[in-house]
């Protein structure tokens, strides 16, 4: 065996005790904002058929042409490890009839996912998000809901400088149409693209709109726009939307070139980016995808959902690591280790944070270690009884074995 130094794959990284309060942090006010709301925790296996995602993400898609984990098992199945959320969950939905359940059926999740990516700050092989989805509504309050759900618990956990922008996609008909629209257009233009972008005018035109190829803005400020060819209907829903929105007091801007990189979305269409993160400023999306679940052969039910990444979220509130809790009591001793062990266990059973010294430091070493771990109590035990020193009164005084909690219940 070699002797090299494992080190964690590229992109990926370990969560140590410091960063797992944060992390929990997060999961804890998902929870609060979104149970508040009706949503039910929902998880999903890390992979999946991966069919599942290239027929819903889309083909032309950078997931999944470029960023999946795909491998075959050993029974010869392809599996692809999850890049994203909605299409599992929706598949999810299918397989066990929620669409019987009285609708919306609201479910949410803080998961990993896994994408091919190049890892930078902010940008990884394996990223958490918490996500949240709604089924069975059509009505742009419940867009108008999701949307402020995601404000909300970006809000409460601190994320700064955020920004909304928000668009329609429209119906997949209207979208197709003006995808012939654009290609048109972007042939005629196709000498001033960049070289990616004019490969894919035939596969995905609309990616145009999110190139950083100073020739291809330039052609892109002058395409025709999504936004100007919406159906009546589409243009009703999303002005119902942006009403919602202003009456719930979250600021937004109207961006016609927003572009998502999955083509289930249908209609409402949204990115939360932060001005705290430089260049992979995105910290959550989502949208509405009216088509997904009947196109995984449920029953035609419309759905808008959302998924923040937990790094970036994080990353934009700067929140210092929090300080682990403070420690009760630490039982210190020397080598009566049963008797130790013994004030340690009932310290447990009474409910309190204790430890105990099981690595051979001296006495003094001892209560050196118990001040760094914040112990209010340290009980100094002996063969034949405990000296319990009390922190914040700068006390001592001898406790006899069995009487330590009693004492201890009696300070204030
Ligand atoms: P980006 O434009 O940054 O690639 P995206 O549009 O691919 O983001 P979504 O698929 O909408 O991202 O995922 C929702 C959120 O998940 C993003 O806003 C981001 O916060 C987070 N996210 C996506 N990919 C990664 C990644 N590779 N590493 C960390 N977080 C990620
Ligand atoms: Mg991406």
């Amino acid at each position: 065996m070699s002797t090299q130094t494992l080190k964690a794959p590229r992109g990926t990284f370990d969560i140590l005790p410091d960063s797992a309060t944060r992390r929990e942090e997060v999961e804890r006010v998902a929870r609060e904002v979104l149970e508040a709301a009706g949503y039910g925790r929902i998880e999903t296996p890390a992979f999946e058929a991966t069919e599942l995602f290239s027929r819903t993400v889309g083909e032309a898609t950078d997931i999944v042409q470029k960023e999946m984990y795909t491998f075959p098992d050993a029974g010869g199945r392809s599996l692809t490890l999850r890049p994203e959320g909605t299409a599992p969950v929706c598949r999810a939905y299918v397989e066990h009839g929620m669409h019987k359940l009285p609708a919306p059926v609201k479910l949410y999740y803080v998961s990993s996912f896994f994408r091919y990516e190049r890892a930078q700050a902010g940008r990884y092989r394996q990223f958490w998000q918490v996500g949240a989805e709604a089924l069975g509504s059509h009505d742009p309050a419940i867009d108008a809901e999701s949307i402020v759900l995601a404000h909300t618990l970006l809000d409460r956990l601190g994320a700064r400088g955020l920004r909304l922008r928000l668009a329609s996609l429209g119906s997949p008909a209207a979208r197709s149409e003006y995808r012939v629209e654009l290609q048109t257009y972007l042939r005629g233009k196709s000498d001033d693209l960049s070289d990616e972008v004019r490969r894919r005018i035939e596969l995905n035109p609309l990616r145009a709109f999110d190139s950083d190829d100073p020739g291809t803005q330039r052609v892109m400020a002058g395409a025709p726009r999504l936004l100007d060819r919406l159906t009546p209907e589409d243009a009703d829903h999303f002005y119902e939307v942006q009403a919602l929105l202003m009456q719930a007091g979250v600021a937004f801007e109207i961006d016609p070139t927003l572009v998502r990189g999955l083509d289930y979305y249908t209609r409402t269409l949204f990115e939360f980016t932060s001005d705290a993160l430089g260049a992979q400023s995105g910290v959550g999306g989502g949208g509405r995808y009216d088509g997904l679940v009947a196109a995984l052969g449920g029953p035609p039910t419309p759905g808008i959902g959302w998924a923040a990444g937990v790094e970036r979220i994080l990353l934009a509130a700067d929140a210092p690591p929090s300080p682990p809790p403070a420690l009760d009591l630490f039982v210190a001793h020397d080598a009566a280790r049963s008797q130790a062990f013994g004030t340690l266990l009932e310290a447990r059973r009474a409910g309190l944070r204790a430890q105990m010294e099981t690595t051979g430091r001296s006495l003094k070493g001892q209560l050196k270690h118990a001040e760094r771990l914040g112990a209010r109590y340290v009980a100094i035990v002996a063969a034949d009884g405990i000296q319990l020193k009390d922190h914040r009164a700068a006390t001592q005084e001898p406790v006899a074995f069995g009487q330590l909690i009693e004492r201890l219940a009696a300070t204030p």
